[in-house]
């Protein structure tokens, strides 16, 4: 068991650091035994990749969101808008979910490494 420093981000998820310190059964130099243990957590400040990701489409779904309210307040005037601000939230929506499975994905991943250790 080899040990690592843990990058923990603001929404709870977190990654791999720096190698930092070889175990007794590893001594080959730029070698690790591939089992993985925590060392220090390193708070990060800001969210993760993902998360990252995932926050900047909420937003832009959110502002599309408002916008076909204050068209729909004007009627008919602006259903080619109101049609067209739809499409996008529905996209963003699947990317949204998209996201979301691969960082379940990438959670669980995780999980299983140190699972091992
Ligand atoms: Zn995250």
């Amino acid at each position: 068991m080899c040990f690592f420093d843990q990058h923990r981000f603001a929404c709870g998820d977190w990654k791999w650091g720096h190698f930092r310190q070889h175990c007794a059964k590893e001594y080959r130099i730029g070698e690790t035994c591939g089992m993985k243990l925590i060392m220090q957590t390193v708070p990060v400040a800001q969210k993760c990749r993902l998360c990252e990701k995932i926050d900047t489409k909420e937003r832009r779904k959110q502002a599309e969101v408002e916008r076909v309210h204050r068209w729909g307040r004007d009627g008919n005037k602006f259903r080619a808008s109101i049609e067209k601000s739809m499409e996008a939230i529905k996209g963003l929506e699947y990317e949204i979910q998209e996201l979301s499975y691969e960082r379940m994905r990438r959670l669980q991943g995780i999980g299983n490494l140190s699972a091992h250790a």
